[in-house]
């Protein structure tokens, strides 16, 4: 049992099968927010044993994905494949103490004892054929066959653990079959090299999701036999989609790094998945410092965590807003460059300061950067004709001789717009929408002193000219 004293320690142990995705990256930011609020310590370890599913790319995958959200593991990543020996010897230390034993079943035979339960209307299980007891004459040893190994499972009474997140749990033990822990070859099994590692890596707390509640008794009952210290276990129930069905490509059960490929900080995307299955009172935006500092593992819901796109622009749009400019433009940049724009020919920081209240994703930012960085594109000749009609045109004519003659402010743009109001008796309408047909060849953009000053005196004056 871990208590206050003991230095908090926890994992994040994915299994290098695929990419990031939303639920590993979640579980991933819960332990490691757990080890940071409590001074602790995070771990990484890639549990790479299913040769046949494991990839290099995946375990890159995964390590781009956690260097983007920014959860830095103080230790690792370590690889289950390097720890082989040890599982090995692990093994032959509970043959030799009589925790675990060989076990010459074929997988027919174990078959035919899971058909038999069946037939019983018990729970499918190995049936102890080879399980040594005092007194009891074990079947002689074929010659043709090598074992598995098994581990002892205590048959009486109950394992059970308070769980972080779901409160009380209880397996029966009568319920856990022998589990093998070594296959014939000696390749160790999954919970047997989980519960190895867990032991070597002092780990204090497992956070990881609901789908492995079922294997937390087994784990439970082999670090007792091994005399082993028992974690504390939090089961986080999974991330539902939008429609309450499980989470699919369509929306969200996809990599993280295809949020980064969309235009999502990984600010953003860390303040949101924090919120998929914890809260803070009402609070739905905070920085890492705050999640840090609030993260109580008693605050984990129960229930599961919808997906919900439309919050994640929401928080996603906080972010941009409050990005310093310079940053901005950095990030946003390479955006504009793929769109064809280019970014040097005004002043970039100016543009995503003027847009970055609008935009929910870097896309969008680049997007409507393109005003300022794409070639132009005149106003089709709907617009022209609706908009840029005789009088407008004169008005315009007026506007662009008093325009080559002004600082090119912000402030002398504005005083100038109002000046030409004024003298023509109109409406800011009337002035600033031909304005924008003119120059930007469309009837929506942010405030027409603030276009006109990032486009630029010549650009204006050109684009008015040909007005
Ligand atoms: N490797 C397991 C997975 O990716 C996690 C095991 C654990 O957290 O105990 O689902």
């Amino acid at each position: 049992m871990s208590s206050a004293s003991i230095p908090v320690r926890t994992r994040f142990a994915p299994s290098p099968t695929g990419f990031l995705h939303l639920g590993g990256a979640r579980t991933a930011l819960f332990s490691w927010a757990y080890a940071r609020h409590f001074g602790g310590t995070f771990i990484l370890r890639v549990e790479d044993t299913d040769l046949e599913r494991s990839t290099p790319e995946a375990v890159q995958a995964i390590l781009e994905g956690m260097a983007w959200l920014g959860l830095t593991p103080d230790e690792g990543p370590f690889y289950q494949m390097q720890h082989m020996d040890r599982y090995r010897a692990v093994v032959a230390d509970m043959l030799a103490q009589g925790t675990a034993y060989h076990c010459y079943s074929s997988p027919a035979e174990v078959d035919e004892m899971r058909e038999r339960a069946r037939a019983l209307g018990q729970k499918p299980r190995y049936d102890g054929t080879w399980r040594p007891e005092p007194g009891k004459t074990l079947p002689a040893i074929p010659s043709d066959r090598k074992p598995v190994v098994r581990f002892k499972s205590p048959q009486d009474g109950a394992t059970g653990w308070v769980d972080m997140v779901k409160g009380p749990i209880t397996f029966d033990n009568s319920e856990l079959d022998d589990l093998v822990i070594a296959r014939p070859d000696g390749t160790p099994t999954y919970n047997f090299c989980v519960v190895v590692d867990d032991w070597d890596m002092r780990i204090t707390h497992v956070l990881r999701g609901d789908d492995h509640v079922n294997n937390t008794p087994r784990q439970i009952t082999i670090l007792r036999a091994l005399g082993a210290p028992v974690p504390e276990y939090g089961h986080v129930p999974m991330i539902l989609g939008p429609d309450g069905e499980k989470l699919s490509k369509r929306h969200g059960a996809v990599s993280v790094m295809e949020y980064d490929r969309d235009g999502y900080l990984p600010e953003a995307m860390v303040n949101y998945l924090a919120r998929l299955g914890w809260s803070h009172g009402d609070d739905e935006l905070f920085s890492r410092e705050q999640l840090v500092a609030w993260f109580d593992p008693q605050h984990l819901s129960k229930s599961a965590a919808q997906w919900d796109p439309k919050k994640l622009n929401w928080v996603n749009a906080h972010y941009i807003k409050q990005s310093e400019d310079a940053a901005l433009a950095q990030a946003v940049a390479p955006r504009i460059a793929v769109r064809g724009g280019d970014t040097q020919k005004v002043d970039l920081t100016q543009v995503v300061a003027l847009l970055k209240d609008r935009a929910e994703t870097l896309e969008q930012l680049a997007e409507s950067a393109m005003l300022f960085c794409g070639a132009f594109q005149p106003a089709t000749p709907e617009l022209v004709a609706q908009h840029l009609t005789g009088p407008a045109r004169l008005v315009l004519k007026d506007f662009a001789a008093q325009a080559a003659s002004i600082e090119w402010t912000r402030t002398a743009l504005s005083a100038l717009v109002k000046s030409t109001l004024a003298t023509h008796g109109l409406k800011m309408p009337q002035l600033a929408i031909p304005l924008r047909v003119a120059v930007a060849g469309t009837t929506q953009t942010p405030a027409i002193d603030a276009v006109l000053e990032i486009l630029g005196k010549s650009t204006v004056l050109e684009r008015l000219a040909l007005a």
